[in-house]
């Protein structure tokens, strides 16, 4: 990982970026340029449409590329019209009719397929939000490193997958990574980068998920309409599941080793329901740096699409007085065994993490179809990441073959459920 200098500025001294190229990319976000071109893949989906909201609020500050979404024709479309982009693009195929025909008489180009979707995050613009859910968000992201993008990183699958592969990407060809998990958003807020040697930890805080306080046995009975009520966040469904098993800050460990190049070790997690500090930095002299904010998705979305500067957004000012109390607990590792799976899978290496979310993802799924119980969701993940050997990670081409083998493994496992 590479980081600028401090930048000073007349009157204040700006935060440090998390620069991942040696290449200024300050040409490209003056304030003084004309309206940052900006490309989001899953604009349908919860952290796209959040965006979108941002973006709506400044039209005059935006020029949209192009958007993208899996199935859902009518909100796309309806994004498309509104917001013009270049380009529309369904990676559902069949729905290429439907968006067209939804989107005739304008001038937006429309396109479908996976290879599409790719295409859109390599059009020319400057700012690239990577928001498609699960391992479907791997091509576009590599996509958009591979020309040097400026990527707001909401799809923790890409790092816990390919970390290694999309980080070398990352370093050969000038891209920069913004984190928008709120976690990584304001880890990066306070991550001094000029004396990371001073940094001894990370604190990454959850919310606990709605099943924090239930017991293993009402966990078993949990139906997929109570496990995506988070208490805090909105979400898109998986990951509230995740949040719920606290696979999800199982991933955002492993997310947190690879983008600030911490050992697993360095990285703590602590339970912190009312979600107001999103994330510590602990420095060895014992000083611990927190960002804190109302829980809104919005805040760090903001700060990667203003990013140098920042923006106004919509979220809730921050009324300590009122919220009153913040409380801190250790993860309950006999509950929640997902963070154990994380650290088994980052001392295996290799493709492991990438076989763990894999199985996660298609337990998630069988869960939300009613086709398997919560705690199956933990048992399924398990299995699979012990029955399958981690390969060394050379390449794409053998991070789809475990991806592949752990999704078949998996099912195996639902199917004999
Ligand atoms: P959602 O499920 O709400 O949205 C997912 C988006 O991806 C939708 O636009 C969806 O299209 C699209 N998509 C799904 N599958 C495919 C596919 N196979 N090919 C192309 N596009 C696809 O997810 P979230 O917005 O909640 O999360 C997105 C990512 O951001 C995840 O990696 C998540 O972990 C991360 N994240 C989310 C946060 C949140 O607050 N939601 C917070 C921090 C990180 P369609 O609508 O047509 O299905």
């Amino acid at each position: 990982m590479v980081v600028v200098k401090k930048q000073k500025t007349e009157d204040r001294d700006r935060n440090e970026t998390m620069r991942l190229s040696a290449q200024p990319h300050a040409k490209k976000t003056g304030a003084a340029q004309s309206r940052r071109r900006v490309t989001i893949l899953g604009s349908t989906g919860s952290v796209g449409c959040q965006t979108l909201d941002l973006i709506e609020r400044a039209p005059e500050k935006y020029q949209m590329v192009a958007l993208t979404a899996n199935k859902n024709v009518g909100k796309l479309a309806e994004q498309a019209r509104l917001l013009k982009p270049e380009l529309a693009v369904i990676a559902d195929e069949s729905q290429y009719l439907a968006l067209k025909d939804a989107l005739a008489g304008t001038r937006i180009a429309v396109a479908a397929g996976a290879q599409a979707v790719v295409e859109a995050a390599e059009a020319d613009s400057d700012w690239v939000m990577s928001a498609i859910v699960g391992a479907a968000g791997l091509p576009g992201t590599f996509a958009a490193a591979r020309r040097g993008a400026t990527i707001a990183f909401a799809n923790k699958e890409t790092l816990v997958c390919a970390g290694p592969l999309m980080m070398k990407l990352v370093a050969e060809c000038g891209a920069t990574l913004l984190p928008v998990d709120s976690e990584h958003n304001a880890i990066w807020q306070v991550f001094d980068f000029e004396r990371r040697e001073a940094i001894a930890r990370l604190i990454l805080t959850a919310s606990g998920g709605p099943f924090r306080t239930a017991t293993r046995e009402a966990m078993s009975r949990m139906t997929p309409e109570q496990a995506v009520k988070h208490p805090v966040w909105s979400m898109g469904a998986k990951i509230s599941i995740d949040s719920a098993t606290l696979m999800n800050k199982a991933l955002e460990v492993i997310e947190a080793h690879f983008l600030f190049a911490m050992p697993p070790e360095k990285i703590d997690v602590v339970v912190h329901p009312q979600s107001i500090i999103h994330s510590m930095v602990e420095y060895e002299d014992g000083s611990v740096l927190a960002q804190m904010g109302t829980p809104d998705m919005r805040t760090p979305i903001g700060y990667t699409l203003a990013w140098p500067e920042r923006m106004a957004t919509p979220a809730a000012k921050l009324d300590l007085a009122k919220i009153g109390q913040m409380t801190f607990e250790a993860p309950d590792p006999v509950k929640f065994p997902a963070l154990r799976f994380a650290c088994e899978a980052m001392r295996r290496g290799g493709t492991a993490s990438a076989v763990m979310s894999a199985a996660n993802e298609v337990a998630v799924q069988a869960f939300l179809d009613k086709r398997i119980g919560f705690l199956d969701i933990e048992r399924i993940v398990e299995a699979t990441l012990n029955a399958l050997p981690a390969a060394t990670l050379t390449d794409l081409d053998v991070l789809r073959d475990a991806d592949q083998t752990a999704r078949r493994f998996a099912n195996e496992q639902i199917s004999k459920n």
